[in-house]
């Protein structure tokens, strides 16, 4: 067992990194900090690089997507890149548009279900908002914030049990009719508008900030509690957004560790859980883009992918102790006994058993377990990001991840070991 006040150091940052990340785009903001603060440069992809010097970087795209490398003074052709891959986004319910709704005095919010969300913890939650805003200035020039209004300011009531008595036999939800969440109660011929709302919130955050109208936003709904380690024996940690953000903070912080001689790179992408398929996503050109830019020479190129590797990392289905029939027996990875390899015949994972071995190896040298994954032969299997990558950049690759309950609920749970033994394991592939 590894030390037990390192882990507990180590968790407490995790916690805040989960709790000040509600929206992918504050999560991209929580990373670029603490690159900005690790003496990482920015880079503009507007901008002309040039041939950069030996050192740290890091490239953002729609403010919801993040690259960050070190590029010692080496030949990349000869030495490929060490990458790990992740996702910023998380299944949620997001702001329709035009949103505002009136219902018997109340103020609710039309909302979309944003991937493939468990809709029934949405319910019963002390939920807020977060998000980003776009504005016109007085100088009428369109600018961009983010915005958190950090308190409880809405909720989705349950219907009470006396009013649908089948509930615990069959509970299914309509998301355009049952989900929009309440804000308050109105007064007799009382409106609201959603963008004034916005735009108040803004000046109370920024009270400097030139804001005279809100154009368009994408805000999102999330649970106030805050991520906790949890159980008897502290064996657990419960939070929102632990798919993916808890691969996120643990690829950041291996990141930040790399002495810089070894060519290293982290890309947190938006949109997975939706596909992938947008400017920022991992079906987009980001990662192809800065490697194009870093090595333009198409031979040498080409010979910089074929010697790198990637691990995608992305959340495993633990074995549910209540639901144990959901997994093949020999493929069901408990909490807190080791990361988890994923594979798939039918390629829904990118592991193959030349990246799985290499990995294997890896762990066993760290003393690290590894548990493997495969779906029951009779059920579909999920993807990562690692398939899209390994057939957009024919670069190798494997899935792993730390075994998780409750995926895609508003609420997860995974081991409270389990992040620190991923970071073991990151910190040293990047060496
Ligand atoms: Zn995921």
């Amino acid at each position: 067992m590894t030390d037990r006040t390192d882990i507990t150091e180590f968790n407490q940052n995790l916690l805040r990194f989960l709790d000040t990340s509600p929206t992918p785009f504050h999560a991209v903001e929580s990373m670029r900090f603490r690159l900005d603060e690790q003496g990482f440069q920015f880079l503009d992809e507007k901008e002309a690089w040039g041939k950069l010097a030996a050192g740290r970087y890091y490239v953002t795209r729609n403010d919801s997507s993040i690259l960050a490398f070190t590029l010692p003074d080496v030949d990349l052709a000869v030495t490929g890149f060490h990458m790990v891959g992740t996702h910023t986004d998380s299944p949620c319910l997001q702001v329709k548009p035009r949103p505002e709704k009136v219902s018997h005095t109340l103020w609710q919010l039309g909302v979309e279900v944003y991937g493939g969300a468990l809709l029934n913890p949405w319910f019963d939650r002390d939920l807020s908002m977060a998000g980003r805003v776009s504005y016109l200035d007085s100088h009428q020039q369109i600018q961009h914030t983010l915005i958190d209004f950090k308190k409880a300011i809405a909720t989705i009531p349950s219907l009470a049990i006396h009013l649908d008595r089948d509930v615990n036999q069959s509970r299914s939800i309509n998301p355009q009719t049952q989900l929009p969440p309440i804000l308050m109660q109105l007064a007799k011929g009382e409106t609201k508008d959603f963008r004034d709302l916005l735009l108040e919130q803004v000046k109370q955050q920024q009270p400097s900030c030139d804001i005279a109208k809100v154009l368009d936003y994408e805000i999102s709904l999330y649970d106030t509690q805050g991520a906790a380690v949890i159980g008897l024996k502290d064996d657990f940690i419960s939070s929102a957004r632990l798919d993916n953000l808890l691969s996120c903070y643990v690829g950041l912080n291996a990141l930040v560790k790399t002495t810089g001689n070894e060519p290293s790179l982290l890309i947190c992408t938006d949109h997975e859980e939706v596909g992938s398929m947008s400017t920022s996503g991992a079906q987009g050109s980001l990662l192809e883009s800065v490697l194009m830019r870093l090595c333009p020479d198409i031979e040498s190129h080409h010979r910089m992918i074929q010697r790198s590797i990637m691990i995608s990392v992305d959340n495993a289905h633990a074995i549910h102790p209540n639901f144990a029939d959901r997994h093949d027996a020999e493929h069901g990875p408990k909490l807190n006994y080791g990361l988890v390899i994923k594979s798939n015949a039918n390629q829904r994972y990118a592991t193959n058993s030349e990246t799985s071995a290499f990995f294997r190896q890896l762990c066993e040298q760290l003393d690290v377990p590894v548990q493997d994954f495969v779906v029951r032969s009779d059920m579909a299997c999920g993807s990562t990001i690692g398939p899209l990558t390994a057939a957009a950049l024919g670069v190798r690759t494997l899935d792993i991840g730390v075994p998780t309950f409750g995926m895609h609920s508003i609420r997860e749970l995974a081991g409270s070991q389990d992040a620190y033994m991923l970071d073991k394991a990151l910190t040293q592939f990047f060496r």
